[in-house]
């Protein structure tokens, strides 16, 4: 039986995982993929104290750091569900084995949300990307569609407008939300479209890469092909709390709804990090929210474990 169970393996789980090891208190990490969304970043120049990183190699330090200490850590293993007692939880996994805890911190982070349409998967990779700052470059001097009109679908075609050869910004509503500063931004650059109030229906390509985009015009439902080569999907995170529904409590966006310590609604059960609803998902957040976490599993544990 773990004192403290930590599901998840990036900045978040690391940061519990370390907090709650030099405590002295038993201490077991499940992962499905250590360093989690850090991995799938290359510059990384806001992670406080360091002026310059890359991704691969933060999650590298991460993994090491924890590894610094007695913890016990399961990598490539997805939890499948939690299930509370009364002074344990029981972690299920999807290779069908069953952790026992006194206290878990749930950390498993978020994912970009996909468009769900023809497409989008035949061509991940190879056309459809998710991350501007992974994969920008490699449409430099091409053309490339940003579907989504938030922060991050406006901040994406910025970025992308000094890389590429033209950006089209493709959004579903009649009005971008991204801040106006953003938006100011976006219109003043010379090789930016944007297209409002378009349904994006189809990934098109020649069988090997993306070749194009179908998206309906909403207000006359005409169908449109716009000819380009890359395709960058920017349309949110969605926290991964598939495997939780029915037993912590979730807000309507399915974050992991916590208290200022975080505290979910399962007694001994925390979260930390971008699966819940703090505010501002980023890295330096991330770990300091996993300390918290695992600084009030610390003070669970003291008060129902007798002496
Ligand atoms: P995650 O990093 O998402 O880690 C979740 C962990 O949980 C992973 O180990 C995952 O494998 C595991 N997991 C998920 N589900 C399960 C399950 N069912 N069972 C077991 N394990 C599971 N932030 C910055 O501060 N600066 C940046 O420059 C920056 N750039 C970014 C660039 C990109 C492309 C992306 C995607 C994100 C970027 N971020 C950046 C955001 C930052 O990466 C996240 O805020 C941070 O990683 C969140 O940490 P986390 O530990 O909460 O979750």
């Amino acid at each position: 039986v773990f004192d403290l169970l930590v599901v998840g393996g990036g900045p978040a789980g690391a940061a519990a995982a370390i907090y709650s090891a030099r405590k002295g208190i038993r201490t077991g990490v499940v992962s499905e993929r250590f360093g989690g969304q850090v991995l799938d970043t290359m510059g990384i120049e806001n992670f406080i104290s360091v002026k310059e990183t890359e991704g691969p190699k933060l999650a590298a330090a991460l993994e090491q750091h924890v590894k610094e200490y007695e913890v016990d850590i399961m990598n490539l293993q997805r939890a499948a569900a939690l299930v509370p007692g009364n002074d344990q939880v029981e972690i299920k996994l999807e290779n069908g084995a069953s952790l026992k805890a006194k206290t878990v911190v749930i950390a498993t982070g978020a994912r970009w949300r996909q468009m769900n349409v023809p497409g989008e998967d035949e061509y991940r990779n190879r056309g459809v990307a998710y991350c501007p700052h992974c994969d920008g470059p490699l449409f430099k001097g091409k053309r490339v569609a940003v579907i989504g009109g938030g922060n991050s679908g406006v901040e994406a075609a910025i970025d992308l407008a000094g890389i590429v050869a033209h950006v089209t910004l493709i959004e579903w509503d009649t009005k971008l939300r991204a801040d106006a500063v953003l938006q100011r931004k976006l219109h003043s650059l010379p090789n930016v479209t944007v297209i409002m109030n378009a349904q994006t229906t189809e990934v098109t390509g020649d069988g090997n890469k993306v070749n194009g985009i179908r998206y309906n015009d909403r207000a006359t439902g005409a169908p449109h092909h716009i000819e380009l080569e890359g395709i960058f999907v920017q349309i949110g995170l969605l926290p991964n709390t598939d495997w939780l529904k029915g037993t912590v409590e979730l807000s309507p966006r399915g974050e992991i709804e916590v208290d200022a310590y975080g505290r979910t609604s399962v007694p001994g059960v925390f979260a930390a990090g971008d699966v819940t609803t703090v505010p501002y998902k980023q890295i330096v957040i991330a770990m300091g929210e996993g300390s918290k976490a695992a600084l009030s599993a610390f003070d669970h544990l003291i008060r129902i474990t007798a002496p």
